[in-house]
């Protein structure tokens, strides 16, 4: 499985300038971009500087995220994220990328998922009809924390399959996975085409319901069943690649290169390990 760099990694520690350099250095085959460090490199930097960055390099864009609680929103709310989603799709189409990341609304009160479905489908329509006349996918990441409205992979597969549409597809998080104990036969039930990204994590022994996205840990390093979830995929075909993706704010102390040597040695010890034992 090829390996790509999911900049949350290091995000109170680089650039976008910087996660670029270093993450081509270091061997990544992808890289997925932050929303916040795409605007903050366009203070300085052009779409142009982007788009030769990767036209000389092996690394390639893998995603861009993400259009963050887009549901139960206000309409200026909504707008504005219509405008970071025409942004983003502008810089994928420039730069060779297709896969924007769209996380569904937190906090929203006592809502029946009955609600909450006909919500996160009108409003990933209305996300989609702005990237309808490009060659854009959104990629729907549903979150393993009891507050967020969706957050078990059953719940964001139900509203892929009733979308039905081969452009929005799913995030498989390992960490969202294991956080609100999403059932692993679940993942078993999607279509390798449905998923658009795989992210790749460990955490802390934490019971579901308590993880937090602070508990991340490198892979391998915490409690998440990752061999059976990489033998999952594999076994529907799906070969990657990993994006390693870690919020933990003591990684955010190191150096970036320290942690994003690490975050690479790490995934691919665990993805080189399941290979050789032949778990798939
Ligand atoms: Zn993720």
């Amino acid at each position: 499985m090829k390996i790509a760099f999911n900049q949350a990694t290091t995000l109170a520690s680089s650039t976008l300038e910087q996660d670029l350099i270093l993450c081509e250095k270091h061997g990544y085959d992808f890289i997925e971009i932050r929303l916040d460090k795409l605007k903050e490199y366009l203070q300085t930097n052009t779409i142009d500087d982007l788009k030769d960055f990767f036209k000389n390099s092996k690394m390639k864009p893998l995603s861009l995220n993400a259009i963050e609680w887009f549901t139960f929103q206000n309409e200026t709310t909504f707008a504005l994220m219509k405008e970071d989603l025409r942004l983003l799709a502008n810089v994928g189409q420039q730069i060779g990328c297709n896969t924007i990341v769209a996380v569904p609304s937190f906090e929203i009160g006592e809502k029946h998922w009955s609600e909450i479905k006909t919500e996160t489908i009108r409003c990933l329509d209305e996300l989609f009809q702005v990237v309808k006349d490009t060659p854009m996918r959104l990629a729907l990441e549903f979150v393993g924390y009891p507050e967020c409205s969706i957050n078990t992979l059953n719940r964001a597969h139900e509203i892929i399959n009733e979308m039905d549409n081969d452009r929005i597809g799913l995030v498989i998080d390992c960490f969202h996975l294991y956080a609100m104990n999403s059932n692993l036969d679940d993942l078993k039930k999607v279509d390798r085409d449905q998923i658009f990204l795989f992210h790749i994590d460990d955490c802390e022994d934490f019971v579901p319901g308590i993880l937090r996205d602070q508990h991340r840990l490198f892979p391998g390093e915490g409690v998440i069943d990752l061999d059976k979830i990489i033998s999952i995929l594999n076994d529907k075909g799906f070969n990657g690649p990993a994006s390693v993706e870690l919020f933990r704010p003591a990684y955010w102390e190191m150096d970036p290169e320290t942690c994003i040597r690490l975050s690479k040695e790490k995934t691919e010890g665990i993805l080189k390990r399941i290979v050789s034992e032949g778990i798939s």
